[in-house]
């Protein structure tokens, strides 16, 4: 595996294997690589000649400073983790290969950026929009990787995408759970026992929260939900939201063929979680 760390580099490299017809996929992480990245990775390795893997904590996605400070970063172990799986490209820059001096850019999210993740993290879909958007004009990628478990994330790049590179295409990939059922997250290594032993019970809740919808309506099924993530010890409920998986437009209630999906996030001890299922 190659590892650049200069954008200039990797852009040259690139160009190179893009004039041969070699197709080249990306895989945008923050490093902490875990089996929801590797999955990512594979499926990119099926489907293009070369694969970049990218780790780059983007300060601008990051509303809460504390968060920022505390991500995790486990870089040797990840690079013997991209190497085992054959990755072909590590790209690890700093701050400054990938903004320069450049100011950050306002993108068009549209209602993404007004519900759930969108309205608790102000700011957030702002700063992934301008690393992904940076990321495409460095890497030119035929083909990138998203996975599921940040389903408002992949709605996001997929709208901006459209807007500005729409030859860049976007391949959704589903969450990775560990054998608990908890959604792998780097994240989760923040998590004491008993913190992860609450946080593990929600993706059931979420799944029970689907079903009562044959019995109970959505706003029932909200307050019902809330109760149940705040009666586990460490949980603090944020919120359960039912949207519209193509349109993201929360709906109380889900007319016949309409797909969509159940979104919560909630706070285990300090940790935010997130996840999503489809109903
Ligand atoms: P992150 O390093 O958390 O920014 O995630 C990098 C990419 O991996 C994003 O596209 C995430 O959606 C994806 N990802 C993170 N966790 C999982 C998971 N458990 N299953 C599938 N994809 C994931």
């Amino acid at each position: 595996m190659k590892v650049f760390q200069s954008s200039g580099q990797i852009h040259g490299e690139i160009n190179f294997l893009k004039e041969q017809g070699k197709t080249i996929g990306l895989v945008p992480t923050m490093g902490a690589l875990h089996k929801g990245h590797i999955r990512l990775i594979e499926r990119a390795l099926i489907s293009c000649d070369v694969v970049v893997c990218s780790i780059f904590v983007n300060p601008l996605q990051f509303n809460n400073p504390e968060d920022y400070n505390k991500y995790p970063s486990t870089i040797a172990n990840d690079t013997k983790l991209l190497e085992e799986i054959d990755c072909h490209f590590l790209f690890h820059p700093n701050y400054e290969q990938v903004y320069g001096q450049s100011e950050p850019r306002e993108y068009d999210l549209g209602n993404l950026n007004e519900i759930m993740e969108g309205s608790y993290r102000p700011g957030h879909f702002q700063g992934v929009a301008n690393v992904v958007m940076r990321f495409f004009e460095i890497i030119q990628p035929d083909m990138a990787f998203f996975g599921l478990k940040d389903y408002q994330q992949y709605m996001v790049i997929k709208r901006v995408t459209q807007q500005l590179m729409p030859d860049i295409q976007i391949i959704g990939v589903d969450t990775i759970r560990d054998e608990k059922g908890l959604a792998m997250s780097s994240r989760n290594l923040r998590l004491s026992e008993e913190e992860y032993s609450s946080a593990v019970k929600v993706p059931a809740l979420l799944k029970k929260a689907g079903l009562r919808l044959e019995k109970y309506t959505i706003p029932q099924t909200k307050t019902w939900f809330e109760k149940q993530v705040n009666k586990l010890p460490h949980l603090r409920f944020e919120y359960i939201e039912f949207a519209d998986a193509n349109t993201m437009v929360p709906v109380d209630r889900i007319e016949k063929k309409q797909s969509v999906r159940v979104f919560t996030a909630f706070y285990a001890g300090e940790v935010r979680l997130i996840d999503n299922m489809a109903i």
